[in-house]
């Protein structure tokens, strides 16, 4: 049998739109021993969890805990519960996380109409009131913040017109929760998805999700009826409902599991609930508002880098997500020969993008524990020696003063 090196991965400097770097204390918490999930010591952690992210998602609501699996585990939970065969389903798509929406929709059985927008931009909310009006769906699945366009789409409006008309909107909050505001309950959402490995820094693995009273009537009213008896807490529905296909995914089972009844479900990914607690334990004590403050400092130093080297951001600036920063590639240059010189001999890690922008833009992210001054300040740096390396015409030096111009100002 041959022998394997021992593990040994590079530290790197992550600045991609997810998975991005972990707080040293996250990796520390996800060593520590194993509790049993039924342990009260454990059980003490969970709740802990779930009124950590309800600060979070800034939320009222009783449901708020992380489903185990990536972020599209709590994407799928949430459709899967929600969408009934045949359900009306709306997904404005204006970048390709609306796509994967659309996708699971339909896996769910749902009629799902969409509309959308061109990439680099998003809706205006009106756009969709109007599409909400045409098709009258049950639920509405949009995406907050797109990390393939790097675009954030404004939710109040569309949140008032839903709320109005009884319809449930979902919303993939995967890359700005943790980063930017997501008011769950001020704009309306019924139910929010998000994500660990983006702006929370904690590794990929769990979802954290919330949902209101509203979406769980849904849920209990899809609840499996076992030996034909109705669970308690289950509405009888007037028609007989279709019961939620997943068992891994079920809202209803996993809630049970998440309530002080801790009906037994799967076997809690303990550590990962270590990791995201700390997680959660770090961002409460940064505090919300300065967390903000902070991915809009850094944002503003490294455009305002990109801008002096003579780069042009990609898409409508009055929509920007402000953790993510996308690039036009230059005429005539390779865009994956420099994302490969930054990470080989810089450490650094860029992201490209997918379909109609794959080769077209880079992808920078500034997300979480990746969103530092001093990550900015090394990446503009070494993204100027290796534009000129490539013979990119540009002005030498001239991306690391204004960088420390916007640092100095904001002393
Ligand atoms: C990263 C991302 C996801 C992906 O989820 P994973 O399953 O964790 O890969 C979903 N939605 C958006 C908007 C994202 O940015």
């Amino acid at each position: 049998m041959r022998t394997y090196a021992e593990l040994s991965p590079t530290p790197r400097t992550i600045l991609t739109p997810g998975p991005v770097e972990v707080d040293p204390r996250v990796l520390r918490a996800l060593s520590y021993p194993i509790l049993g999930q039924f342990d009260p010591e454990f059980t003490a952690l969970m709740n802990e969890t779930m009124e950590m992210l309800r600060g979070l998602f800034r939320t009222e609501n009783n449901w708020a805990y992380p489903v185990d699996g990536t972020s599209r585990s709590g994407i799928e939970a949430v459709l899967n519960s929600l969408i009934e065969p045949g359900d009306r389903v709306l997904v404005p798509i204006y970048g390709r996380f609306g796509h994967l929406l659309h996708e699971i929709a339909e896996r769910c059985g749902a009629e799902v109409s969409t509309i959308e927008t061109e990439w680099g931009t998003v809706f205006d909310p009106e756009e969709v009131i109007a599409a909400i009006k045409r098709t009258k769906p049950q639920i509405v699945a949009i995406v907050h913040g797109e990390t393939s366009t790097g675009r954030m789409q404004p939710l109040e409006d569309i949140g008032r017109t839903c709320r109005e008309l009884d319809i449930l909107l979902v919303v993939d909050a995967v890359a700005t929760i943790g980063g930017v505001p997501v008011e769950t309950d001020a704009w309306h959402l019924d139910a929010v998805i998000g994500g660990t490995q983006k702006c929370l820094s904690v590794p990929s693995g769990m979802s954290p999700i919330t949902y209101n009273d509203r979406a769980e009537r849904k849920v209990l009213a899809r609840k499996r009826v076992e030996r034909g008896i109705r669970p308690p807490g289950c509405v009888e529905p007037e028609v007989p409902r279709r019961p939620i296909q997943s068992n891994y995914l079920d809202l209803a089972q996993l809630q049970d599991y998440w309530s002080p009844a801790r009906l037994n479900h799967h076997t809690e990914m303990t550590s990962m609930l270590y990791g995201l607690r700390e997680g959660l334990r770090i961002l409460h004590a940064e505090g919300l508002e300065a967390r903000f403050a902070r991915h809009r400092l850094h944002e503003s130093a490294l455009v305002a880098g990109l801008t002096a080297m003579g780069l042009a951001l990609y898409g409508d600036p009055a929509c920007k997500m402000p953790v993510v920063a996308c690039v036009t590639i230059p005429e005539g240059i390779d865009g994956e020969s420099v994302r490969s010189m930054l990470l080989e001999l810089f450490s650094i890690e860029i992201a490209s993008s997918f379909g109609p922008l794959k080769g077209k833009i880079w992808r920078i992210g500034t997300m979480g524990y990746s969103c530092s001054r001093k990550n900015v300040l090394h990446f503009l740096g070494a993204f100027e020696a290796v534009l000129l390396r490539h013979g990119v015409k540009l002005p030498a030096g001239a991306a690391l003063q204004a960088a420390l111009d916007v640092y100095s100002e904001a002393r």
